[in-house]
Protein backbone atom coordinates (compact mmCIF):
# COMPACT_ATOMS: atom_id res chain seq x y z
CA UNK A 1 0.00 0.00 0.00
CA UNK A 2 1.57 3.41 -0.33
CA UNK A 3 0.31 6.98 0.66
CA UNK A 4 -0.72 9.36 -1.38
CA UNK A 5 0.92 12.51 -2.20
CA UNK A 6 -1.14 16.02 -0.11
CA UNK A 7 -2.46 18.05 -3.24
CA UNK A 8 -1.95 21.69 -1.29
CA UNK A 9 1.05 22.14 -2.99
CA UNK A 10 3.96 21.39 -5.27
CA UNK A 11 7.39 22.00 -4.72
CA UNK A 12 9.15 22.80 -8.25
CA UNK A 13 12.31 24.42 -7.48
CA UNK A 14 14.33 23.37 -10.97
CA UNK A 15 11.41 24.43 -13.54
CA UNK A 16 8.32 26.51 -13.80
CA UNK A 17 5.18 25.26 -12.49
CA UNK A 18 1.14 26.17 -12.23
CA UNK A 19 -1.85 25.36 -10.07
CA UNK A 20 -4.79 25.60 -12.62
CA UNK A 21 -8.41 25.63 -11.23
CA UNK A 22 -11.38 24.82 -13.51
CA UNK A 23 -15.05 25.17 -13.49
CA UNK A 24 -16.60 23.45 -16.06
CA UNK A 25 -20.36 22.11 -17.23
CA UNK A 26 -20.96 18.96 -15.26
CA UNK A 27 -21.81 16.96 -18.35
CA UNK A 28 -20.24 13.64 -19.66
CA UNK A 29 -16.88 13.95 -21.06
CA UNK A 30 -16.62 17.39 -19.99
CA UNK A 31 -13.13 16.45 -17.89
CA UNK A 32 -11.29 14.28 -20.74
CA UNK A 33 -12.05 17.26 -23.00
CA UNK A 34 -10.10 20.28 -20.80
CA UNK A 35 -7.59 17.35 -19.60
CA UNK A 36 -6.64 16.55 -23.66
CA UNK A 37 -6.07 20.49 -24.30
CA UNK A 38 -2.59 20.37 -21.49
CA UNK A 39 -0.31 17.72 -22.84
CA UNK A 40 1.01 20.43 -25.39
CA UNK A 41 1.59 23.34 -22.79
CA UNK A 42 2.25 21.22 -19.04
CA UNK A 43 2.60 18.01 -17.47
CA UNK A 44 0.46 17.12 -15.02
CA UNK A 45 1.85 15.84 -11.85
CA UNK A 46 -1.01 15.87 -9.59
CA UNK A 47 -4.40 16.33 -9.70
CA UNK A 48 -8.35 15.77 -8.50
CA UNK A 49 -11.95 17.03 -9.97
CA UNK A 50 -15.41 16.47 -8.15
CA UNK A 51 -18.76 17.48 -8.68
CA UNK A 52 -21.04 20.46 -6.78
CA UNK A 53 -24.41 20.52 -6.49
CA UNK A 54 -25.73 23.23 -9.16
CA UNK A 55 -24.36 20.94 -12.21
CA UNK A 56 -20.80 21.85 -12.14
CA UNK A 57 -17.64 20.16 -11.68
CA UNK A 58 -14.55 21.40 -10.21
CA UNK A 59 -10.77 20.08 -11.90
CA UNK A 60 -7.75 21.73 -9.85
CA UNK A 61 -4.43 20.20 -10.64
CA UNK A 62 -0.44 21.00 -10.46
CA UNK A 63 1.60 20.95 -13.82
CA UNK A 64 4.88 21.43 -15.34
CA UNK A 65 5.48 24.16 -17.71
CA UNK A 66 6.98 22.48 -21.03
CA UNK A 67 8.50 25.81 -22.41
CA UNK A 68 9.43 28.84 -20.00
CA UNK A 69 7.51 31.28 -22.17
CA UNK A 70 4.57 29.41 -20.58
CA UNK A 71 2.87 32.15 -18.61
CA UNK A 72 -0.72 32.09 -16.27
CA UNK A 73 -2.33 34.72 -18.85
CA UNK A 74 -1.81 31.85 -21.59
CA UNK A 75 -2.90 29.07 -19.64
CA UNK A 76 -5.31 30.66 -18.92
CA UNK A 77 -6.45 31.89 -22.34
CA UNK A 78 -5.71 28.49 -23.50
CA UNK A 79 -8.36 26.78 -20.93
CA UNK A 80 -10.86 29.38 -21.48
CA UNK A 81 -11.13 29.13 -25.31
CA UNK A 82 -13.16 25.45 -24.42
CA UNK A 83 -16.91 26.37 -24.56
CA UNK A 84 -17.51 23.54 -21.59
CA UNK A 85 -15.03 26.22 -19.15
CA UNK A 86 -17.16 28.56 -17.25
CA UNK A 87 -14.15 30.08 -15.13
CA UNK A 88 -10.72 29.22 -14.43
CA UNK A 89 -7.78 30.34 -12.23
CA UNK A 90 -4.14 29.60 -12.89
CA UNK A 91 -0.82 30.46 -10.75
CA UNK A 92 2.36 30.53 -11.15
CA UNK A 93 4.89 28.72 -8.67
CA UNK A 94 7.52 31.43 -6.90
CA UNK A 95 10.28 30.73 -5.07
CA UNK A 96 10.13 26.68 -5.85
CA UNK A 97 6.26 26.22 -5.07
CA UNK A 98 3.15 26.91 -6.16
CA UNK A 99 0.42 26.78 -3.76
CA UNK A 100 -3.47 25.90 -4.62
CA UNK A 101 -5.24 29.14 -3.14
CA UNK A 102 -8.09 28.24 -4.82
CA UNK A 103 -9.31 25.93 -1.70
CA UNK A 104 -9.17 26.59 1.89
CA UNK A 105 -9.27 23.27 3.81
CA UNK A 106 -10.51 19.53 3.45
CA UNK A 107 -13.36 17.63 4.27
CA UNK A 108 -13.72 13.70 4.92
CA UNK A 109 -17.10 14.15 4.03
CA UNK A 110 -19.76 16.78 3.42
CA UNK A 111 -19.59 19.21 6.30
CA UNK A 112 -17.14 17.35 8.35
CA UNK A 113 -14.18 19.74 7.64
CA UNK A 114 -10.45 18.32 8.74
CA UNK A 115 -7.21 19.56 8.72
CA UNK A 116 -3.90 17.97 7.78
CA UNK A 117 -1.48 17.08 10.82
CA UNK A 118 1.77 14.87 10.58
CA UNK A 119 1.27 11.61 12.48
CA UNK A 120 4.17 12.33 13.91
CA UNK A 121 3.21 15.34 15.53
CA UNK A 122 -0.56 13.85 16.81
CA UNK A 123 2.20 11.14 18.49
CA UNK A 124 3.91 13.51 20.48
CA UNK A 125 1.00 15.70 21.71
CA UNK A 126 0.25 12.24 22.91
CA UNK A 127 3.21 11.24 24.63
CA UNK A 128 3.52 14.85 25.90
CA UNK A 129 -0.17 14.96 27.63
CA UNK A 130 1.01 11.35 29.05
CA UNK A 131 4.25 12.70 30.51
CA UNK A 132 2.50 16.07 31.98
CA UNK A 133 -0.53 14.57 33.40
CA UNK A 134 0.44 10.51 34.25
CA UNK A 135 -2.48 8.09 33.75
CA UNK A 136 -4.75 11.38 33.71
CA UNK A 137 -3.39 12.10 30.44
CA UNK A 138 -3.72 8.64 29.45
CA UNK A 139 -8.10 8.88 30.49
CA UNK A 140 -7.97 12.22 28.53
CA UNK A 141 -6.27 10.14 25.29
CA UNK A 142 -8.55 7.57 25.81
CA UNK A 143 -11.94 9.26 26.32
CA UNK A 144 -11.30 11.60 23.64
CA UNK A 145 -10.31 8.62 20.92
CA UNK A 146 -13.64 7.22 22.29
CA UNK A 147 -15.58 10.68 21.67
CA UNK A 148 -14.76 11.11 18.34
CA UNK A 149 -15.12 7.38 17.86
CA UNK A 150 -18.95 7.95 18.97
CA UNK A 151 -19.56 10.85 16.74
CA UNK A 152 -17.88 9.43 13.66
CA UNK A 153 -19.85 6.05 14.24
CA UNK A 154 -22.88 8.17 14.25
CA UNK A 155 -22.26 9.92 11.20
CA UNK A 156 -21.43 6.37 9.18
CA UNK A 157 -25.05 4.65 10.70
CA UNK A 158 -26.74 7.46 8.61
CA UNK A 159 -23.95 6.70 5.31
CA UNK A 160 -23.11 3.47 5.16
CA UNK A 161 -25.97 0.52 3.59
CA UNK A 162 -27.75 -1.36 6.53
CA UNK A 163 -26.45 -5.21 7.40
CA UNK A 164 -24.02 -7.59 8.66
CA UNK A 165 -21.95 -5.35 11.77
CA UNK A 166 -18.49 -7.19 10.14
CA UNK A 167 -18.79 -5.70 6.69
CA UNK A 168 -19.84 -2.26 8.06
CA UNK A 169 -17.08 -2.23 10.36
CA UNK A 170 -14.52 -3.66 7.51
CA UNK A 171 -15.52 -0.74 5.17
CA UNK A 172 -15.42 1.94 8.04
CA UNK A 173 -11.30 0.40 8.59
CA UNK A 174 -11.10 1.05 5.06
CA UNK A 175 -11.75 4.72 5.22
CA UNK A 176 -9.79 5.19 8.24
CA UNK A 177 -7.30 2.92 6.11
CA UNK A 178 -7.70 5.54 3.53
CA UNK A 179 -7.43 8.70 5.26
CA UNK A 180 -3.99 7.95 7.18
CA UNK A 181 -5.21 6.25 9.91
CA UNK A 182 -2.55 3.47 9.76
CA UNK A 183 -2.65 0.07 7.84
CA UNK A 184 -5.50 -1.17 10.20
CA UNK A 185 -6.05 -4.43 9.19
CA UNK A 186 -9.41 -6.71 10.73
CA UNK A 187 -9.41 -10.46 11.62
CA UNK A 188 -13.39 -11.28 11.92
CA UNK A 189 -12.45 -13.70 15.62
CA UNK A 190 -16.46 -14.16 15.70
CA UNK A 191 -18.79 -12.62 13.97
CA UNK A 192 -20.80 -9.76 14.96
CA UNK A 193 -18.76 -10.12 18.60
CA UNK A 194 -15.11 -10.44 18.35
CA UNK A 195 -12.70 -8.64 16.04
CA UNK A 196 -9.03 -8.31 16.18
CA UNK A 197 -7.95 -5.01 14.77
CA UNK A 198 -4.33 -4.86 13.89
CA UNK A 199 -2.47 -1.77 12.96
CA UNK A 200 1.27 -1.97 11.77
CA UNK A 201 2.19 1.51 11.81
CA UNK A 202 -0.43 2.89 14.22
CA UNK A 203 -0.32 6.75 14.10
CA UNK A 204 -0.59 7.11 17.93
CA UNK A 205 3.08 5.45 18.51
CA UNK A 206 4.75 6.50 15.27
CA UNK A 207 6.95 8.96 17.18
CA UNK A 208 6.48 8.20 20.59
CA UNK A 209 8.80 8.60 23.89
CA UNK A 210 8.81 6.10 26.54
CA UNK A 211 5.74 7.74 28.70
CA UNK A 212 2.73 5.74 27.55
CA UNK A 213 2.73 1.72 27.42
CA UNK A 214 -0.69 1.81 25.20
CA UNK A 215 -2.44 3.52 22.56
CA UNK A 216 -5.29 4.96 24.70
CA UNK A 217 -7.07 7.32 21.82
CA UNK A 218 -7.21 4.21 19.28
CA UNK A 219 -9.04 2.11 21.72
CA UNK A 220 -11.07 4.43 22.65
CA UNK A 221 -11.76 5.53 18.92
CA UNK A 222 -12.35 1.49 18.33
CA UNK A 223 -14.45 0.38 20.62
CA UNK A 224 -16.89 3.74 20.42
CA UNK A 225 -16.74 3.18 16.49
CA UNK A 226 -17.83 -0.28 16.50
CA UNK A 227 -20.41 -0.23 19.87
CA UNK A 228 -22.52 2.93 17.54
CA UNK A 229 -22.16 0.34 14.17
CA UNK A 230 -23.24 -2.47 16.30
CA UNK A 231 -25.86 -0.05 18.89
CA UNK A 232 -24.17 -2.48 21.70
CA UNK A 233 -21.50 -2.30 23.87
CA UNK A 234 -18.15 -3.43 23.39
CA UNK A 235 -15.11 -3.36 25.37
CA UNK A 236 -11.90 -3.74 24.22
CA UNK A 237 -7.86 -4.53 25.08
CA UNK A 238 -5.15 -3.34 23.32
CA UNK A 239 -2.95 -6.95 23.38
CA UNK A 240 0.17 -5.82 21.67
CA UNK A 241 1.40 -2.34 21.37
CA UNK A 242 4.73 -0.76 19.63
CA UNK A 243 5.13 1.03 22.73
CA UNK A 244 6.07 -2.19 24.52
CA UNK A 245 7.84 -3.44 22.03
CA UNK A 246 5.64 -5.73 19.72
CA UNK A 247 6.29 -5.13 16.15
CA UNK A 248 2.51 -4.04 15.70
CA UNK A 249 -0.59 -2.87 17.76
CA UNK A 250 -3.22 -5.11 17.84
CA UNK A 251 -7.06 -4.24 19.56
CA UNK A 252 -9.57 -7.08 20.18
CA UNK A 253 -12.54 -5.53 20.21
CA UNK A 254 -15.35 -7.88 22.30
CA UNK A 255 -19.20 -7.76 22.61
CA UNK A 256 -19.82 -6.93 26.08
CA UNK A 257 -22.59 -9.37 27.51
CA UNK A 258 -24.66 -7.23 29.81
CA UNK A 259 -24.09 -3.62 27.47
CA UNK A 260 -21.70 -2.48 30.17
CA UNK A 261 -19.74 1.03 28.80
CA UNK A 262 -16.37 0.51 27.39
CA UNK A 263 -13.66 1.03 29.59
CA UNK A 264 -11.29 3.47 30.22
CA UNK A 265 -8.13 3.36 32.04
CA UNK A 266 -7.82 3.46 35.71
CA UNK A 267 -7.75 7.27 37.16
CA UNK A 268 -4.76 7.28 39.69
CA UNK A 269 -3.78 10.85 41.11
CA UNK A 270 -2.59 13.35 38.62
CA UNK A 271 1.44 14.01 38.86
ZN1 LIG B 1 -0.05 0.75 20.41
Amino acid sequence: MSKRPYSGFYFSPDVKAFHMVVKMKDVPGALSIVLAMLPDVVDLVDSVSYTLEDGTAIWSGFGKALSSKETEASLKQLLEREPLVLDCQVKQSEKGVVVDSFHAGLEVAPDRPAMVLPTAGFSRICDHLARILGTGGETILFEEGSALGKLTGRFLNEKLAQGKLDARLMAALGMYRASGWGSLDIEVERPGARFRVTASDCPECVQAGRDRDECGFLRGHLVSLVSMLANEEFRSEETKCRLRGDSTCEFILTRQEGGVAARAPGRRKLR
